[in-house]
This record gives C-alpha cells, structure tokens and sequence, in this order.
C-alpha cells in the first residue's frame, strides 16, 4: 500500500495548508486545556498572530 500517510495539518491561524518543507511551522498542544493540537505556519510566527482555541478559547501568541 503506498497510500500517502502524511496528512499536512493546516494553520491554526490563517488555516493555509503546511507543507512538509515549511521548516519553520510548529505544532503545539493548547497550554490552556491541552486539547486541542494547534499548528502554526513559519509566517503567522514571525507576524507573531493570534490563535484562538476552539475548545477552550484560550488566545495564545
Ligand atoms: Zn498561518
Ligand atoms: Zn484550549
């Protein structure tokens, strides 16, 4: 089976798709309930965004 396995998350803040080679993206637990996966594109990092957690929302840097 060479179904693809790598399923690209999408930024939690401007909800682009992350590709493999976006080094500077990073996935991160919510800090507030830990729930909730958020994914940050090498961009929304450096324009330092806003993200809002759906479960708890928490906005984080
Ligand atoms: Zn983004
Ligand atoms: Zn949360």
């Amino acid at each position: 089976m060479s179904d693809k396995a790598y399923s690209m998350p999408s930024c939690s803040c401007c909800f682009r798709k992350i590709t493999p080679d976006d080094v500077g993206s990073v996935k991160f637990r919510c800090p507030s309930c830990g729930d909730v996966v958020h994914v940050r594109c090498s961009f929304c990092r450096k324009k330092e965004i806003n993200y809002t957690c759906p479960a708890c929302s928490f906005v984080g840097p």
